[in-house]
């Protein structure tokens, strides 16, 4: 923040001098994880790449990462971020971008973003203002991102075409499901995932897009990973990725259409995404008195959807955490609980557990679902909700943490604190 204030284009500076350019991922749901896929090809290609922090993801988080890599050995020859929505036309516009990753937009922390076509206007100036040279990646099966690509020469796209992973019909979280040319309602032969699916505007004709890279088939390892088949401009691959669900095969078409579009040699591309870790929080797991737990952050409906889809994958009996919190970073606005469909949970759940500043929202919404209260308990904090949901887990269980994102770093702490899980400063750019 000083170096931005004694300096305003510092960023364009710093960025000037990679010559392997510098990348940009942005989305609602999925950047962390895409980024860091990403910077693992980069890795894997023999370049060393510059990477913000999990969550350091404004402009002076932009700012920070370049700082800290100055006079570094090796020294960095590219960099690649992930960046705030709101963020992206700052840090677009400063950093001559070589390849943007839009992956998604979906409603979330209306405080702070407003609704989501905001965020698409603000996005589509952002388009219009890249030098002809940048790659834009879109992902095809979202309506307000894919209509930011037509008209740009090099535009790379990318989706599923597994008929397997379609959803019987749109979720109640489902967000842009108009045309966004004339505003008609969208008909989807397939969803996939909130709203994102094969589309089709009934009135105009606007419609998706085959895309560059696409996910033709994808093998759910249940919680643990998953196996994605792709077919891309430089061949097919079989990537296998130790991360569970349908969310997480969009997350590496992303990464892979991104790792093209930054250069990567495509063979390095599979076996660097089979070693990549869980990003800080996302799907991470850790061993704690002889349970595994889980975590899986989810900040809006559309992330806690996948979320509950992600977990119904494992066939014992489910133990849950689920903690929400609303402060600024969270968005202070909870209603969104009420859009997620916790209900196929209610059969599967052995024991649930409840933390966080709104528990006893969380409570009343499971009440609402027609959850039993003898299965339920609201934990005071973070270390009684570990406790509680530990004890209730039996050992060699598996303990799932569903929490927003301070909710996320509360109990996090408390791994860390109990030698559980690897500190957040340590995670990032090593
Ligand atoms: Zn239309």
């Amino acid at each position: 923040m000083v170096l931005l204030k004694v300096r305003p284009g510092a960023v364009g500076e710093l960025a000037a001098r990679l010559p392997g350019g510098v990348g940009l991922v942005s989305a609602t749901n999925g950047k962390t994880t895409t980024a860091r896929l990403i910077t693992a090809c980069l890795r894997a290609d023999g370049r060393v790449p510059v990477a913000n922090r999990a969550g350091a993801n404004l402009l002076s988080g932009v700012a920070t990462a370049l700082l800290e890599t100055q006079g570094r050995t090796p020294a960095p020859d590219c960099a690649l971020f992930e960046v705030d929505e709101a963020a992206l036309p700052a840090v677009a516009a400063q950093s001559g971008p070589r390849a943007v990753v839009l992956m998604n937009l979906f409603r979330d922390q209306l405080d702070r973003y407003g609704e989501l076509e905001t965020l698409a206007a603000r996005w589509a100036a952002m388009v219009a203002g890249l030098p002809a040279t940048t790659r834009l990646v879109v992902n095809a099966d979202d309506p307000a991102v894919a209509a930011l690509a037509p008209g740009r020469p090099g535009v790379v796209r990318f989706g599923v075409e597994d008929p397997a992973l379609a959803l019987p019909a749109l979720p109640h979280a489902a967000d842009s499901t108009r045309c966004r040319r004339c505003e008609a309602p969208l008909d989807y032969s397939a969803v996939f995932l909130g709203h994102l699916g094969h589309w089709r505007c009934p009135a105009c004709g606007l419609e998706r897009q085959a895309p560059e890279v696409r996910v033709t088939r994808v093998e759910l390892d249940g919680v643990r990973g998953s196996r994605v088949h792709l077919t891309t401009p430089a061949g097919a691959m079989t990537v296998d990725i130790a991360l569970p669900g349908v969310h997480n095969a969009y997350n590496a078409a992303a990464a892979v259409a991104g790792a093209l579009a930054m250069g990567v040699t495509p063979a390095r591309i599979a076996p660097a995404l089979a070693g990549a870790q869980a990003a800080f929080g996302r799907a991470e797991r850790v061993a704690l008195e002889g349970r595994e737990v889980v975590l899986l952050l989810a900040k809006n409906p559309t992330g806690a959807n996948e979320n509950v889809r992600t977990v119904l994958l494992d066939p014992a009996p489910l133990h849950l955490l689920v903690a929400l919190n609303d402060r600024t970073a969270d968005g202070r606005d909870v209603s969104w609980i009420w859009d997620v469909d916790y209900e196929p949970l209610l059969e599967r759940i052995a024991s649930l557990t409840l933390a966080g500043d709104r528990a006893h929202d969380l409570a009343l919404r499971f009440r609402y679902a027609g959850l039993d209260p003898a299965v339920m308990r609201v934990a005071p904090g973070p270390d009684e909700a570990i406790d509680g949901a530990l004890a209730a887990t039996p050992a060699g269980g598996t303990l799932y943490l569903l929490p927003t994102y301070t909710a996320m770093h509360e109990l996090r702490a408390v791994l860390v604190r109990r030698g559980a899980a690897a500190d957040f400063w340590r995670d990032g750019d090593g």
